[in-house]
């Protein structure tokens, strides 16, 4: 008998905070409930360990996997190039589309997505929004901007009725499964649980728990032989939340293997079902009438988002001004010399935007340690601020009329001498502002100034 074949998928989907912290531990009755970041490197270890392939929906949480363990890079590098790692394209977190700026949709996408082509050799092209609470309809649009292949394979709670989604400008994707791959989930533990702090060292690491802080109970082991579906091609959701992964997954497969008459199990990733997909697919370049949902934007399920954890929403929005005046004054006066730096601030933003932080569902403990998390984003933006315009010994004026005007401006503080770039002194009053003259609209010009007694003003009489 022909088998058909059973790819097993393993992506857990992480949220980097919500029932847990993002990167502090926290306790509740004498118990350490382990960081999300150390759960996730746990997961991460054991999914190389079990040698088989497996995939990771966001740059944010095998970016900080990397961090922490910089000698896997290669070895990431080299399954990805093989076919047994992805990437996928949530962009560096799985933001909420809702209440972030249109901004950081954008910009949460494209340094995810190079992220994964600088450092993994892949551009991710399977677009991510797991879990996000509403869909806002710009998303078909950046999905073709981004030139991701359009098909969104799951979206949840408000979900457009039909396969094809267009967007507000036109722009048209499809999204979930035709009906040739059938799912199942071939594991006797529920996917959505989470890890109880070790019973013999309540959380805090002992030989019992391998140091871990947990015992290694909760794992999506291979064990429910599925049935062999109508559909052309089983997918084995084989994954969750925390449930760590399967190391034994090669056995059990091979297990599965010589038991199942209809079935032959492997290990895949997201792009393994592309051969099936490709008609669906298809269909978001020619969409037929009937197909089309009748929904262009699927708001959020959970309407309480909006109202909760204000602190949490107020701090991100905060950041996003501070960090689109930074970017406008540093392209505008230096060019851009902070790009780099402004890049790591935005990946943090994201974090704040994550679609279980800035719509508030998260627990205390995380809500604090976002609290904290943002208030150091603002300060890295003010102290960057702080010196765009500085660097080079030169103090950048900017004429942001659209027409050419003389007027004074702010010296920096303590500096009671200014020049031109060619040397020429440029009065300064007692106020500590001096004088910008005929600058041309929508123009920029470098002063160079000191500290020292005021220069006198060359007094000339005519007539
Ligand atoms: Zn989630
Ligand atoms: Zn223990």
């Amino acid at each position: 008998m022909n088998k058909k074949r059973a790819i097993i998928f393993r992506a857990n989907h992480f949220d980097p905070v919500w029932r847990r912290c993002w990167d502090r531990p926290f306790y509740d009755d004498g118990r350490r409930f382990a960081s999300y970041r150390e759960i996730e490197a746990y997961y991460f270890d054991d999914a190389i360990e079990s040698g088989e392939a497996f995939s990771c929906e966001s740059a944010w949480t095998i970016r900080n996997y990397l961090k922490d363990r910089p000698e896997q890079t290669e070895l990431l590098r080299r399954l990805c190039a093989e076919g047994r790692f992805e990437l996928l394209g949530a962009g560096e977190n799985i933001i909420d589309t809702n209440m972030p700026g249109s901004e950081t949709l954008i910009r949460n996408l494209v340094i995810g997505l190079l992220w994964g082509r600088e450092v993994l050799g892949e551009t991710p092209r399977i677009p991510c929004f797991t879990d996000v609470f509403g869909s806002s309809c710009q998303l078909p649009q950046l999905v073709r901007e981004c030139d991701m292949i359009p098909w969104i394979y799951q979206l949840d709670y408000n979900t457009p009725d039909r396969p094809v989604w267009i967007g507000k400008d036109g722009s048209a994707v499809v999204w979930g499964f035709p009906g040739n791959v059938a799912r199942c989930y071939p594991c006797d533990r529920i996917p959505f649980g989470k890890h109880e702090p070790c019973p013999h060292c309540a959380g805090e690491g002992c030989p019992e728990c391998g140091d871990r802080g947990f015992l290694p109970v909760y794992t999506a082991v291979l064990n429910v032989l599925p049935d062999p579906p109508e559909a052309e091609v089983l997918k084995c959701d084989l994954n969750g939340e925390e449930i760590l992964p399967d190391r034994e997954l090669t056995q059990h497969m091979a297990e599965f293997n010589s038991r199942s008459d209809g079935l032959r199990f492997e290990a895949g990733l997201m792009k393994s079902f592309l051969p099936y997909m490709k008609d669906y697919i298809a269909l978001a370049d020619r969409p037929p009438r009937e197909l089309v949902s009748s929904k262009t934007e699927n708001n959020p399920g959970q309407t309480g988002c909006y109202v909760s954890r204000i602190r949490i929403k107020q701090r991100e929005r905060l950041n996003e001004n501070l960090m689109a005046a930074c970017e406008t004054w540093d392209a505008i006066l230096q060019d851009g010399l902070l790009h780099e730096e402004l890049k790591d601030i935005w990946r943090d933003i994201t974090l704040t935007c994550q679609h279980d932080a800035i719509t508030g569902d998260h627990i205390d403990q995380a809500s604090d340690e976002l609290e904290d998390f943002g208030a150091g984003i603002t300060d890295r933006l003010k102290a960057a601020a702080d010196r765009i315009g500085t660097e080079g010994g030169g103090y950048t004026v900017y004429n942001h009329h659209g027409f050419e005007a003389s007027f004074t401006a702010p010296a920096p503080e303590g500096h009671t001498r200014v020049y031109t770039q060619e040397g020429e002194p440029v009065p300064v009053y007692s106020d500590g502002t001096f004088l910008v003259r005929d600058m041309a609209g929508l123009s920029g010009r470098t002063y160079v100034t000191e500290e020292g007694e005021p220069q006198k003003p060359e007094i000339r009489g005519e007539g």
